[in-house]
């Protein structure tokens, strides 16, 4: 079969080597002059660093087992994370029981009952219940309104914004549940980094298509998406900005965001239609700082103090060696507004100045001499907002255009979007459009 692919983010690639590794012909069109979406790496103090952080946890076999297939499963490294909360004014260890027990800000019963509650959704695998009923509700109703406005409404706000009382429970669900579920008892969370960068693993991916049989372009837009009695036959793409070309396929598979989707699809149903344009999203912003010493002693510090502008500081070099960047140390201030607002639109050298009063909560000796280079990256589509009863309004893979399917971060539930998702999802849907068209 021949498959035209849209996006060379993970998914994208993924179907592109799942089908290539078949021996079926994938041609894979990205519109960025680089692989890897929104887990792609540009040059940093010599080395190759996420524009927005990366890590996987241990559930994440799917990611791990690709990273393997391209023989780079010597530079996967699982290492011990270092979790922190900033509150009332100091940085709390936050990573095991016993940081919980012992912090003071919520009364002992609201921490007793905090952890239990914690340890029982680790262990509940029914997530259908929660998927009624925010997330907000729940913890209130479940851990108490003080660990509510303590811990998980900074959290939610800080990862959903304004959307922060419309999550589901299903969502934190999965956060807590997959985050231990393969995790030994006891055992300390271990988080992993290849260590040649996320951006290296796609690009290995990319050549691998292309020694499996396959074509990889970047700088390639695909503008539409051609059909004819229903049926998809081909792309239309702009490669480097020139004229737009026609290329037939056997069926497409987009990877797009749904809002670029409904876009490049030719005439697709009201109801498959309003299913896409029901996803919504928010983008993530990036600012990154390269410093020449450390800011904390942390590797991911969730900000639950709102008079910060960021909701999340993680300290890339807390984790990952930092002679990987020159010496460096990597910082990301991270926040996840929407497209509309003033935070997303700010320029970056204006939001690096409202942010450089603040570092100074973190760390009281901060100063901005501190600070070698910063960078900035918007990241768009990056978190879509999961509501109640989200799962009923998933559009399937298989669109109603027949040979044209939609493997996108929307369709991830009740998982978190991530890599590992991707990952699975696209090589899936690969193997869907081989069994639809006779093919394996
Ligand atoms: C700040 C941040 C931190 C994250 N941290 C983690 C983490 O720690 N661990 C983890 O596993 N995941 C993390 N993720 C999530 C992870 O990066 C994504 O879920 C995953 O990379 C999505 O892959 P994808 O291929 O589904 O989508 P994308 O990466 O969005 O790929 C879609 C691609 O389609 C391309 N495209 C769009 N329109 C067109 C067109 N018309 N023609 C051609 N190409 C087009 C885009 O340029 C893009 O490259 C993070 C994401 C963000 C934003």
């Amino acid at each position: 079969m021949r498959v035209g692919i849209i996006g060379g983010g993970a998914a994208g690639l993924a179907a592109g080597y799942e089908l290539t590794r078949r021996g079926h012909f994938a041609e894979v069109f990205e519109a960025a002059p680089f692989l890897g979406g929104q887990a792609s790496t540009f040059p940093v103090g010599g080395g190759q660093l996420e524009r927005g952080y990366h890590h996987l946890f241990v559930s994440d076999t799917d990611m791990a087992q690709l990273i393997e297939e391209l023989g780079l499963g010597d530079s996967l490294e699982w290492l011990e994370s270092k979790v922190g909360l900033f509150y009332g004014g100091r940085i709390w260890d936050f990573a095991t029981p016993l940081d919980l027990l012992r912090f003071t800000p919520l009364p002992l019963t609201q921490r007793i009952r905090l952890g239990l509650r914690t340890f029982l959704l680790q262990k509940t695998r029914n997530w259908r219940k929660f998927e009624d009923v925010t997330a907000a509700e729940w913890t209130r109703r479940h851990m108490g309104e003080a660990a509510y406005r303590v811990i998980w409404e900074p959290m939610l706000r800080g990862k959903f914004g304004d959307y922060y009382d419309q999550v589901s429970m299903a969502w934190l669900w999965g956060k807590i549940y997959l985050r231990v579920s393969s995790r030994k008892r006891m055992e300390k969370e271990r988080l992993g980094y290849p260590m040649c960068s996320f951006g290296t693993v796609f690009d290995v991916c990319g050549e691998r298509i292309a020694e499996q049989g396959g074509r990889v372009h970047v700088g390639a837009a695909v503008r539409r998406i051609i059909a004819s009695d229903g049926v998809a036959t081909g792309l239309e793409v702009s490669l480097d900005g020139g004229e737009a070309q026609t290329y037939e396929y056997d069926a497409i598979i987009a990877t797009t965001p749904s809002y670029v989707f409904t876009r490049l699809a030719p005439e697709l149903p009201d109801d498959y239609r309003a299913r896409l344009e029901s996803a919504r999203y928010l983008s993530a912003v990036l600012m990154i700082l390269v410093l020449d010493r450390p800011l904390s002693s942390k590797y991911w510090l969730n900000v639950a103090d709102r008079s910060l502008p960021f909701v999340g500081i993680i300290e890339h070099t807390n984790m990952i060696d930092r002679n990987l960047y020159g010496g460096r140390h990597i910082v990301y201030l991270t926040n996840y507004p929407d497209r509309s607002s003033e935070l997303y639109r700010k320029e970056p050298a204006d939001l690096l100045e409202e942010f450089i009063p603040h570092l100074q909560s973190i760390n009281p000796d901060f100063s901005r001499d501190w600070i070698v280079e910063y960078h900035h990256h918007r990241v768009d589509g990056a978190q879509p907002i999961i509501g109640v009863g989200y799962g009923a309004q998933i559009p399937d893979h298989r669109t109603p255009v027949q040979h044209l399917y939609l493997a996108n971060t929307t369709q991830i539930y009740p998982e978190d979007r991530g890599t590992n998702y991707s990952v699975r999802m696209g090589r899936q849907v690969a193997r869907m459009a081989l069994e639809d068209g006779g093919a394996s």
